[in-house]
């Protein structure tokens, strides 16, 4: 299902819990939020939907089904940079520090564990959707 998107910056600051099974249906409802937005948007968290769950969706870039991450963690990084970026959520863009290869652990929409690395454009789209589960905003 669609959903309308949050821009209640209160709320969007808020950190996300645990995602558990139960939180599958979000996930999926988010994926096709995301897909529903992807002419101005390459990533959604749970939280820009309303649900404060760590879960979040990305596009990478040439890929036409999202990327769907539970409790997504980065456990590597190296490369500090800084970037300017936008987000669905709220107008305008914004500085923000980043890293050009990230190593993220999460769990799958079978909530097997996941574990891969990723460099560029991706990886900033993954570190800007954690940052959202943190309650962290441009
Ligand atoms: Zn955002």
């Amino acid at each position: 299902m669609i959903r309308p998107v949050c821009r209640d910056t209160v709320l969007l600051s808020k950190p996300a819990e645990k995602a558990t099974n139960a939180d599958l249906q979000t996930a999926r409802d988010l994926s096709e939020t995301l897909l529903a937005n992807a002419q101005r948007c390459v990533g959604m968290a749970a939280n820009m939907i309303g649900v404060p769950k760590s879960i979040i969706a990305i596009l990478p870039p040439g890929t036409k089904m999202p990327l769907v991450m539970l409790n997504p963690q980065i456990i590597a990084k190296s490369g500090e940079y800084d970037a300017e970026e936008g987000c669905l959520s709220l107008p305008g863009e914004r500085p923000a520090k980043r890293y050009r290869v990230i190593t993220v652990k999460w769990q799958d929409m079978s909530m097997r564990p996941q574990k891969r690395k990723f460099e560029g454009y991706t990886a900033q789209i993954i570190q800007h959707e954690i940052d959202h589960c943190q309650g962290i905003l441009i």
